[in-house]
């Protein structure tokens, strides 16, 4: 057992317990977190596109301005403070599939809140006819992407941290004053353990819709843009020139990581019908995205043990979403201040 007690222990060093560690040593809290450092894991694996303007009802992302301001300033602070480059601001072209969706845009690209993400002057045409058809029209918009795997990288390599999984039944003791966790004391014990946590007695009352997502990783064999093109799937560049992130499928069923032939055979099929270009694939991955029925997020304290908080159901949009919600969270932990209504966990199973 250490001396010393920690402000706070989070379980899970994914994008959501990332964010808020770095959210609580902001506010000068002692960190540590506890996570097995498996090789896939949603975070791992996800492509972290930021995208506006998305859906087949091509809606503006909810609070869009607002979160992505804070994620702006949030991910170049830790840019800073690592040493590493990991958010980039990317342009994103978004292809019309149907009709449907041409009379949709129709209606949509006038709007002075559409405006502010089109690019100033849109390219002639949007995707050179070697890469990809375009006849059905489409538009570029400014986007971004944070390269996940590397935020995570560099922030273990700087934030307290132990290589483990926590057994909940047997790991965790309350006493009066701190709970013990494997050797450590510790005021707040916060479970940031994505999908993990449907396992988690302690928080059987998250109720997830989750969704596990199937990703490729391609290397192409001819130039392509450093754009991200958006039509049924994506195609998301990375730090390598000619390799892309190709995604992602959704399956509310099979909850589980084994990626699967139908859904590389659905990707494969998807990309050779957009793309010209040949390619092989160089990897394919799955994952459980943490998505919680009908919310953007789910967070607070445990409704009888103060001490005990979870951060989790950041869904499809962590990486949009994170930094906006960590740090709600933080100012809970920190100053008492209260959570928007719609993601505490006290007012949504009360
Ligand atoms: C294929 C795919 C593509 C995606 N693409 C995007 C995208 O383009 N943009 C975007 O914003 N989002 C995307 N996402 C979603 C995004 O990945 C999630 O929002 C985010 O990863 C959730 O982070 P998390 O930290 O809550 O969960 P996780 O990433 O699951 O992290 C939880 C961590 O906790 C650890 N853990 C669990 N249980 C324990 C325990 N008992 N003890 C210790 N550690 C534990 C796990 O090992 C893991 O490291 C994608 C997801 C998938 C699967």
């Amino acid at each position: 057992m250490t001396d010393d007690i920690w402000d706070t222990i989070i379980v899970g060093q994914g994008l959501a317990g990332t964010t808020l560690a770095w959210r609580l040593v902001d506010a000068g809290q002692r960190v540590l977190m506890f996570d097995p450092a498996e090789a896939v894991t949603s975070s791992k694996i996800a492509a972290g596109l930021i995208t506006p303007i998305t859906g087949q009802r091509l809606a503006l992302s909810w609070r869009v301005n607002e979160f992505l301001a804070v994620a702006r300033a949030f991910y170049a602070s830790i840019e800073q403070r690592t040493g590493q480059r990991f958010f980039y601001e990317r342009r994103a072209v978004r292809l019309l599939q149907s009709v449907e969706e041409r009379m949709q845009w129709a209606k949509r690209a006038g709007q002075p809140a559409y405006q502010a993400f089109l690019s100033e002057m849109q390219p002639e045409p949007l995707i050179a006819s070697e890469v990809a058809g375009s006849d059905g029209g489409g538009f570029e918009m400014r986007a971004a992407q944070l390269d996940v795997a590397a935020y995570l990288a560099a922030s273990r390599g700087m934030l307290p941290n132990e290589t483990a999984a926590l057994d909940w039944s047997r790991d965790v003791v309350f006493e009066t004053s701190h709970i013990s966790v494997l050797g450590h004391r510790c005021r707040r014990l916060i479970s940031c353990e994505g999908f993990a946590a449907s396992r988690n007695p302690f928080f059987p009352m998250l109720q997830f819709k989750a969704a596990k997502g199937e990703i490729l990783t391609v290397r192409f064999h001819a130039p392509m843009p450093e754009r991200t093109l958006h039509c049924g799937i994506w195609i998301a560049p990375t730090a390598e020139a000619d390799v892309f992130r190709v995604g992602a499928t959704y399956d509310w069923e099979r909850l589980d990581q084994v990626p699967t032939v139908a859904a590389r055979a659905e990707l494969e099929g998807k990309l050779r019908a957009l793309v010209r270009v040949p390619f092989t694939v160089l990897d394919h991955h799955a994952a459980v995205r943490p998505i919680i029925y009908l919310s953007e997020a789910v967070m607070g304290l445990h409704p009888t043990h103060e001490r005990l908080g979870v951060f989790n159901g950041l869904g499809s949009k962590g990486s949009l979403h994170a930094p906006w919600f960590a740090k709600c969270f933080a100012d809970l932990l920190i100053d008492g201040a209260a959570l928007p209504d719609e993601v505490d966990l006290r007012k949504r199973t009360l």
